[in-house]
């Protein structure tokens, strides 16, 4: 590690953790429980060892579930505006302890320097914004135009105990988003992160704590999807579940809920993608290339907005692939923690595993046309070199590859709206990009394209909290939107009330 703001803000964050250890475990009630630990190692080096874990066994699950039933009427009996502070003291906390929050992104996900900014901005705005729509939506009845003599309303209120169950990839801002959302919305929350990441949550959960959300109002739950999803998923005293990650947990889950005797509830899901950009002979080739850059390979491409499949005209196509063969060359790989390092690891042996093994497939059967020098210092950690193939249509794509891996289909003018099927057609509705300078195809893509999050003329990476809300549809995701006006509504039920004020006593 070289230079120097990295250097501050680990250095800050290390002397820390010498003298405190990272650490996380169940929270249940506020306490760490006690339990079987599991070492936590870094994806950038595998002999670095990032912490201890203790996992919530299902025990630990149910004794956690029974005591946020108990505390979410009194959760939500608080004033939303109320509920609002603690979570902007929350955000508050995050800030103040930015540095410690961000070198653990760094070293437990193998987030490079610039995303870890990133994630924590998006937590802080995360907790700001639903603060914010609590206070707007959910502070006092919304009174409605009744008859004479009528008071009528609509009354906002938590569901009950919302179980929110979160990826690795964005172990902070999606982890926190989901929780402050079920907590504005006054609800008791289970926050079970991903087994990859626990100790950033456990972190994030402390300050939550710290800020004023009872402890009984949130609890912790690293460990086992399977293990804690049988625990709590049949369980008819579930509020609901919000969850990101992949469309076949997804689907798990829906089951498991679908399948149990109890009420109908919301499973909110964020889900994988099968992301495209169009390229027509009109867009600036300069512009493509960067773009391309950022939305394949920035995060090692393990965002789910991630662009997988470039759509490219046919007649600028050969140009095109070798600006972005080109660039590919130059991105630098290595410690997550360097300013200069552009792409860093992938989360762990089993994702490198099975993108090794896509690329072998890819390798037999297609082109490659572009790939990053893998330094020999990567071999430390779970580090894929990203590299660009060419395949004749996106639909040789099964599955969604949470890599940095790119794959480019050529395509011929006149063509624009079978690439748009072919893109529909994969049954994925997260991010498409367009690049032209033409109105009209602009125009016409949009208005065929059934995706979440469309992007004209710019990378497909952004989501920024109240300006990009975020979502997708068809095996992306049920909506509605993370970072969106409408989301914490559907962490709610809503009671309408009518009054005659006419009546005795009314
Ligand atoms: P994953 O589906 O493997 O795991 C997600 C979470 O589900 C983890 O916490 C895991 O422990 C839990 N889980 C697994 N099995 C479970 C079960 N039986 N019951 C209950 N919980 C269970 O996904 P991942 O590998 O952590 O994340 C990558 C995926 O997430 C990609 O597909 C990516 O596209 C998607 N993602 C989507 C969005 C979005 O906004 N649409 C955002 C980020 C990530």
């Amino acid at each position: 590690i070289t230079d120097a703001p990295s250097l501050l803000i680990l250095r800050e964050a290390m002397a820390q953790a010498e003298k405190e250890p990272w650490t996380a475990a169940p929270l249940v009630g506020g306490a760490p429980v006690a339990g079987k630990a599991m070492a936590v190692y870094s994806p950038a080096d595998r002999g670095y060892k990032v912490g201890d874990v203790t996992l919530a066994t299902a025990d630990t699950a149910k004794d956690a579930f029974e005591r946020a039933l108990r505390a979410q009427p009194l959760w939500d009996d608080v004033p939303a505006t109320d509920r609002a502070a603690a979570l902007e003291r929350a955000a508050d906390l995050y800030e103040a302890h930015g540095a410690r929050l961000m070198a653990i992104v760094m070293r437990e996900a193998g987030k490079t320097l610039a995303d870890a900014v990133a994630e924590l901005r998006e937590a802080v705005d995360f907790l700001r914004y639903y603060a914010a729509m609590a206070r707007a939506d959910f502070a006092g009845p919304t009174d409605l135009p009744g008859p004479t003599g009528e008071i009528d309303q609509i009354r906002l209120h938590g569901r009950g105990v919302f179980l929110c169950i979160s990826p690795w990839n964005f172990p902070l801002a999606i982890f926190s988003g989901q929780v402050a959302a079920a907590l504005a919305a006054g609800n008791a929350v289970l926050a079970k992160p991903a087994e990859q990441t626990p100790i950033i949550a456990y972190e994030a959960v402390k300050l939550l704590h710290a800020a004023g959300v009872p402890a009984d109002a949130v609890h912790l739950l690293p460990g086992d999807g399977p293990t804690i999803g049988n625990a709590l998923l049949s369980d008819p005293r579930l509020g609901g579940v919000a969850f990101t990650g992949s469309t076949d947990t997804a689907r798990l889950i829906n089951r498991k809920l679908a399948d149990r005797d109890g009420p109908i509830v919301p499973l909110i899901a964020e889900t994988g993608g099968q992301n495209a950009m169009i390229v027509d002979s009109s867009a600036l080739p300069e512009q493509v290339t960067r773009d391309v850059l950022i939305s394949s390979f920035q995060s090692a491409g393990q965002r789910c907005s991630a662009l997988r499949c470039l759509f490219v005209q046919e007649d600028v196509a050969d140009k095109q692939i070798a600006m972005i063969a080109g660039a590919m060359k130059e991105l630098k790989m290595g410690d997550p923690a360097f300013l200069s390092t552009d792409v860093g690891p992938v989360i762990d042996a089993e994702a490198k595993a099975a993108l090794n093994a896509h690329i072998a497939d890819m390798s037999k059967t297609a082109k490659k046309v572009g790939e990053t020098p893998l330094p020999a210092a990567c071999d430390k950690g779970t580090f894929v070199a990203p590299m660009a193939f060419e395949i004749p249509n996106i639909d040789v794509l099964k599955t969604e590859h949470f890599g940095p891996i790119l794959h480019i289909v050529r395509f011929k003018a006149g063509e624009i709206d079978s690439v748009v099927d072919a893109i529909n057609g994969t049954g994925f509705g997260l991010t498409c990009a367009v690049h032209s300078r033409i109105d009209e195809t602009v125009t016409r893509v949009l208005k065929r394209l059934r995706v979440g999050n469309a992007y004209v003329n710019r990378n497909q990476i952004g989501a920024i909290v109240g300006v990009q809300p975020f979502g997708g549809e068809g095996l992306s995701g049920t909506g509605p939107k993370a970072g969106g006006p409408r989301y914490l509504h559907r962490f709610a039920v809503e009671r309408t009330v009518s009054i005659d004020t006419t009546a005795a006593g009314g």
